[in-house]
């Protein structure tokens, strides 16, 4: 925290943190897998260029170089001697007025070891139960959707309480134009005739690096990737359908509103790409130990 390695129960921040009051705070969500050669973060450089450019479309300045924050996670991990966990930056305004602008207020800076297993517990297998949202994903002419700001997230808690709330497992949001957007943490896909389909970067998604990952291993066993508008109807008749994500990983959609998709399992598409996925996180190819930052 602020350049300082602080025990846990000392990480407190101030009631009149500009960033609890407002929503301006920037952060990420990455995992630490333990793989044969020790633990390693999962695309640890990707995760950090994204912190930037969030920051940046928010005006916020990080007071660190991404090679600071690179050493900082992994000397986390590393004293607190840990093998799995998400870990969770975040970057946001102090106390001092409540003004809007934050002018004057301190920068701060943390990086969180957060103990998480699967998002979706052993549904990670069964496959999740989705609900459309009546809630609409945030746009672009309102906010810069691509960055992970926690106000942003207002929207995407909404949708979530709706749908626990509805008996489902998780929402997924349209756009304002009609078409799927993702899930409040989670990119979609479908599968139809054998291609993956994904909404664009214009459908107002958090561009993931699961989707990217999932994209790429998709590409390098043959399977092809569409990226297009979906409409809400697709998903209903879709021969199978995942969300991907750094928390969420990659789990199967087996119901959507009420309808089965394919014949109400993991998808044979599905559970191919999730199996050699869940290796590349554990080090089991290394065709992908590009994306595995370990912690020596
Ligand atoms: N969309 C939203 C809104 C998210 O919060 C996340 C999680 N970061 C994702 C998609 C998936 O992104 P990633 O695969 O990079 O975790």
């Amino acid at each position: 925290m602020n350049g300082k390695f602080v025990k846990f129960e000392d990480a407190k921040i101030h009631v009149l943190t500009h960033s609890l009051h407002y929503g301006n705070a920037i952060f990420e969500g990455m995992r630490c897998y333990n793989t044969e050669k020790g633990p390693a973060v999962f695309r640890l450089r990707e995760h950090l260029c994204r912190f930037f450019n969030s920051a940046k479309s928010y005006c916020m300045k990080i007071p660190y170089s991404k090679e600071e924050l690179r050493k900082a996670t992994l000397d986390l991990m590393r004293v607190n001697n840990v093998k799995e966990c998400y870990i969770r930056p975040i970057l946001f305004y102090g106390p001092g007025h409540l003004g809007l602008d934050p002018e004057g207020l301190k920068v701060n800076v943390a990086i969180i070891p957060v103990p998480w297993g699967r998002y979706f517990g052993d549904k990670v297998e069964k496959g999740v139960r989705a609900k459309i949202s009546s809630w609409c994903r945030i746009n672009p002419l309102i906010v810069p959707t691509q960055a992970k700001c926690a106000g942003n997230y207002a929207n995407s808690l909404l949708a979530k309480i709706e749908a626990i709330d509805a008996g489902y497992d998780e929402a997924i949001l349209q756009n304002i134009s009609g078409y799927i957007a993702e899930g409040p943490g989670e990119n979609v896909f479908i599968v139809r005739q054998g291609k993956l389909i994904t909404p664009p970067v214009h459908a107002g998604i958090l561009v993931g690096i699961t989707r990217d990952s999932i994209m790429r291993i998709a590409r390098d066993m043959g399977i092809e990737t569409i990226i297009r508008d979906i409409p809400r109807e697709e998903l209903y008749i879709a021969d199978e359908a995942f969300f991907t994500g750094t928390a969420a990983e990659m789990t199967p959609i087996v119901e959507v509103d009420g309808r089965v998709i394919g014949d109400g399992r993991r998808g044979p598409i599905t559970h191919k790409l999730q199996s050699k996925f869940f290796d590349v996180l554990r080090g089991k190819d290394e065709k992908y130990y590009d994306w595995l930052e370990f912690i020596r």
